[in-house]
């Protein structure tokens, strides 16, 4: 047993709710490690769940990501103490010790940052099931990103412009559209600003349509996405940004051209070990190789935490926002 603070929730609401306490973490059990965390990666799931629109019991330690060494394991695990590890879709991450599940580690590579490798878990990996299984991003592909300057998008418009997809992407501001230009963007459009987004995204593919529209904004941009579609196109939904998408008459997709819509999560895309080892050594090997470069926009002390998940949800925010307990 050892004392940690930990940023927390101790009921359902927006980012004023969030609090630094000191919490008790137990010794490792059975197929776990004890963390020091030196990085907690800022996403929306975290947000989801303070605001209970993933329910979680009250009150819990928020943060899902991070990286640090481990201090200490229970039975049954692969690491051993003074590892550097990474992880993605643990709860409870955002604090200086935490309970991780010894399957969810990996190792940091030798010359990663703990820093990096706690930005990059999350949303690198998001963005690698996105392009390699939700659809294969192939060469000449027409592609759309919504918020392509923030973190998920970020790693989106480059993984797919370096397989040579023609790269549609969208954001809220000038700023972020020439962020997204500089990633390898070849068409930007600033979607609070068209009055007609899905015909900006036609025009840009000469009335074609794309093959697959990455949306993790959701309600705001989902039926622009749809209509966006060439015939037998991906919707990929996987996100809900602006909030979620109302129900849906699915025989709309025939009519639209037989199109295909998933809601996937990450959960589902790292099932077994060796999946995970997969996707987060492509992660690795993107950032080693320079194929995506990874920006982290802010690094906030626990005690500053409100203020990172205000600009997260703000829309104030590009690139990556890390917790340094
Ligand atoms: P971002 O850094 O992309 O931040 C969200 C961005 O969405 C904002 O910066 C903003 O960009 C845009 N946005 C548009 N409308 C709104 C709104 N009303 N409120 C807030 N933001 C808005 O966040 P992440 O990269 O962390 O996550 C992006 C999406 O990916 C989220 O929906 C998240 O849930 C999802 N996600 C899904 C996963 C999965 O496996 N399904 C895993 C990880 C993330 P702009 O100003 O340009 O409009």
């Amino acid at each position: 047993m050892t004392t940690a603070r930990a940023l927390r929730v101790p009921t359902t609401g927006g980012p004023s709710v969030l609090r630094v306490d000191t919490v008790e973490v137990p010794d490792p059990g059975e197929g776990q490690a004890r963390v020091r965390v030196a990085a907690c990666g800022v996403n929306f799931i975290d947000v989801y769940q303070r605001e209970g629109l993933y329910p979680v019991p009250t009150p819990f330690t928020t943060g899902n990501e991070g990286a640090g060494v481990v201090e200490a394991v229970g039975p049954g695990v692969g690491v051993a103490p003074g590892d550097r590890v990474a992880w993605a879709m643990q709860p409870g991450s955002a604090a200086e010790s935490a309970l991780v599940a010894g399957r969810l580690l990996v190792p940091v590579p030798e010359g990663v940052e703990l820093d990096v490798a706690a930005a990059a878990m999350l949303q690198g990996m998001t963005a690698h099931y996105l392009v390699t299984s939700t659809y294969a991003v192939q060469p000449g592909d027409a592609v759309l990103v919504h918020a392509a300057a923030g973190g998920v998008g970020q790693w989106l418009v480059q993984w797919c412009a370096a397989k040579g997809a023609t790269v549609i992407a969208t954001a809220g501001s000038a700023d972020k559209l020439a962020t997204a230009q500089s990633l390898g963007a070849r068409h930007v459009i600033d979607y609070t600003q068209v009055p007609d987004l899905a015909a900006a995204v036609r025009e840009a593919t000469a009335g074609a349509g794309v093959h697959v529209a990455y949306d993790g904004v959701g309600r705001s941009t989902f039926e622009a996405s749809l209509a966006a579609l060439r015939p037998r196109g991906v919707l990929a939904l996987f996100g809900a940004a602006s909030g979620p998408v109302p129900p849906f008459d699915l025989q709309r997709l025939n009519a639209a051209g037989s199109l295909f819509v998933t809601r996937p999560s990450l959960a589902h895309y790292i099932l077994d070990r060796e999946e995970l080892l997969w996707r987060s050594g492509e992660v690795f090997a993107a950032l080693a190789a320079g194929t995506v470069r990874l920006q982290v926009a802010g690094r906030y002390p626990l005690e500053e935490a409100q203020a990172a998940y205000r600009a997260l949800e703000g829309r104030a925010s590009t690139g990556k926002l890390l917790l340094l307990p």
